[in-house]
């Protein structure tokens, strides 16, 4: 039993050292590029769930969404109370279109904001909801998108949620999370549920 004891100490001990030497060599400060992908269920939660975080801390945020649905939003709700700054796709938007310039153009007028907000020192968390989308249907151009994340203040985080998120931004983001779909109740016929889903 002692002996036991001995060596999970010291394994404890080991395991602390090395965590110890990582926070020490975590020396640089700057705002982060997070990409949020995958196919699983969590994406938006976990942008959203950062934002409020910011703003518990006091820090100014900022969201713009790709993709309206039909249904009322809860986190625009919340966070609008809270200061937080929102732009959402205009209706209209549905992948049924198929209309390529109806959808052009209300992308377009979302990324306006964007990148007045990716150019805002004000602004210390952007989240960029259901953004990769936009890169993936040619709505926005690569290329534009990534000189404005460059050229964004210094202090500033992105967070950039979406699916099969294109590989230049896995590239540029400094924390990247794949969530996986494991399962999902929409497979069991479950409807979508309210609070939960959206
Ligand atoms: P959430 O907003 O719940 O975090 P998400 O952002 O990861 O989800 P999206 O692809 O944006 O996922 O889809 C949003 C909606 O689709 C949510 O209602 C979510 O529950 C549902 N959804 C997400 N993943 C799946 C899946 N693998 N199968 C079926 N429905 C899904
Ligand atoms: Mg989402």
């Amino acid at each position: 039993m002692a002996q036991d004891q001995d060596r999970h100490q010291q394994r404890q001990q080991k395991l602390k050292q090395q965590v110890d030497e990582r926070i020490a060599n975590a020396t640089e400060e700057k705002g982060l590029l997070l990409v949020i992908t995958g196919n699983g269920k969590g994406k938006s939660t976990s942008g959203f769930g950062t934002v409020a975080r910011a703003v518990g801390h006091g820090f100014n945020c900022g969201v713009a969404q790709f993709i309206k649905g039909t249904w009322e939003n809860g986190e625009k709700n919340l966070l609008e109370k809270l200061g937080v700054t929102f732009h959402v796709m205009a209706t209209g938007f549905t992948w049924e279109t198929q209309n390529k310039q109806a959808d052009t153009d209300a992308a377009q007028q979302v990324w306006q904001e964007c990148k007045k907000m990716l150019q805002d020192p004000n602004l210390d968390v952007v989240l960029l909801d259901e953004l990769t989308y936009m890169v993936t249907y040619d709505y926005i151009d690569l290329e534009e998108l990534l000189t404005a994340l460059n050229q964004r203040p210094s202090h500033q985080s992105v967070i950039i949620t979406g699916r099969a998120a294109h590989r230049s931004l896995i590239e540029l983001a400094d924390t990247v999370s794949e969530v996986r779909n494991v399962k999902h109740a929409f497979d069991a016929g479950i409807k979508a549920r309210k609070g939960i889903d959206w």
